[in-house]
């Protein structure tokens, strides 16, 4: 069938109009010449309020449709541009557009064929969000994920280190009790000895002997039990009322006959009040820290014990001439077992002041040193002076 001019023309107003996507005509001017029906529904128009309208209106960034224009020859000018057009309510429409030049009758128009793309801007927006949110999930469960694996790296790490603790511990024990194990068994065959030729002198100093190495075990017996209790937090504290230079000068009394032959040991007692604090941890502090200072100081070393208040604590002051603390070890020797390398000649576990700063913690005091090696030591306690409210929250 053939169509006369007429209905071609309306058969082409059909196609047109029937096409699934705006078109949109305009001159280089701006001014709308041709648009279909799809066109105008997406900006909410009806199909004759659009002529000679300035095309700009249909679209937020008034300067693209100018700037097709001034680079409509320039093939980089991007096709499916995504950008938002402005309906005729003024709401924004999310649209894509691909432009193109007609030329008709010697006159150069500009066309763009625009689709609404709100559906799937929803889409993608659903999917950034969701995007976005599945990301912060990944990223949390990697947080923890990290906590977890920093956590078990925490674990296996301490578990080496009690590995290591362990055998440690087993060989300086077996040294530690080696030596008095051998003395008493010695000392057991003298006794056996003397009680043949009834000499009674050396059996009893055979069997003083033997009796100061069973304490001895027996003491260091009671420090690797009392690690384990400090380990547990079973440290319960028993405060009560007490003179402070009273009870130091008989721990200091207890102390003396430990001292090596020309060793000297001075008290500065210059202060008479009564405190309220553990007077059995006291004396489990100022021992060991009295104990080192004989044992790493030498046969004629001079000891001085210094102690003081405060409002709110009070001080104690072990200070030695001995061998001091090798600089570079100074930050190890409360850990358990650890024996700085000038120790090693001397007996030792490497456990008393481990125990002593967990006794001090369980407190809430503190302890600190200045050392020199070669020059000596000198050990600074600060304990808290407790009340009856305070001993509560200590206790627990
Ligand atoms: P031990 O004396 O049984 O080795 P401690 O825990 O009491 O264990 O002490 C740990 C280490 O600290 C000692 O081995 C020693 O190296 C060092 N140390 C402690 N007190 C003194 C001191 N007064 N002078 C020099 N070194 C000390």
């Amino acid at each position: 069938m053939m169509l006369d001019d007429q209905h071609k023309k309306e058969f082409y107003e059909v196609c047109f109009n029937s096409m699934p996507i705006g078109i949109l005509v305009f001159d280089k001017t701006q001014k709308i010449i041709l648009f279909n029906k799809v066109l105008a529904e997406i900006f909410g128009y009806n199909s004759d309020e659009l002529h000679n309208k300035n095309a700009e209106i249909l679209l937020k960034d008034k300067y693209l449709l100018e700037n097709y224009i001034q680079n409509s020859h320039n093939i980089n000018f991007k096709n499916n541009l995504e950008c938002v057009g402005i309906s005729k309510n003024g709401n924004e429409v999310p649209v894509e557009m691909s432009f193109g030049k007609i030329e008709y009758d010697n006159i150069i128009y500009y066309k763009a064929l625009i689709s609404d793309i709100s559906i799937r801007k929803e889409k993608e927006l659903r999917i950034n969000n969701l995007n976005f949110e599945l990301e912060q999930e990944v990223a949390l469960r990697n947080k923890e994920l990290e906590k977890v694996i920093e956590q078990l790296k925490k674990t296996i790490d301490k578990e080496k280190e009690l590995n290591q603790l362990k055998t440690r511990f087993i060989s300086l024990a077996s040294h530690e009790f080696k030596t008095p194990l051998s003395a008493i068994l010695t000392s057991t065959e003298l006794i056996v000895k003397y009680a043949d030729l009834d000499n009674k002198i050396k059996r009893e100093e055979h069997l003083t002997k033997v009796k100061t190495m069973i304490n001895y075990l027996n003491g260091m017996l009671d420090d690797f039990l009392t690690l384990e209790n400090i380990e547990a937090g079973n440290i319960k504290p028993n405060f009560s009322q007490f003179k402070f230079n009273k009870v130091v000068k008989d721990i200091i009394k207890q102390i003396k006959p430990f001292l090596k032959v020309k060793q000297t040991l001075n008290f500065e007692n210059n202060i008479d009040e009564t405190i309220y604090q553990d007077p059995k941890i006291l004396k489990i502090l100022l021992t060991n820290l009295l104990y080192n200072a004989i044992k790493y100081s030498d046969e004629d070393g001079k000891i001085n014990v210094k102690i003081s208040t405060d409002k709110n604590n009070i001080y104690l002051n072990i200070k030695d001439n001995g061998i001091g603390i090798p600089e570079n070890e100074q930050n190890l020797i409360f850990n358990r077992f650890f024996r700085a390398k000038n120790a090693v000649y001397y007996p030792g576990t490497g456990i008393g002041l481990n125990i002593v700063k967990g006794y001090i913690t369980s407190l809430k005091g503190s302890i600190s040193f200045k050392s020199t090696e070669n020059k000596g030591t000198v050990f600074k306690v600060q304990l808290p002076k407790i009340n009856c409210n305070e001993q509560k929250s200590i206790s627990n």
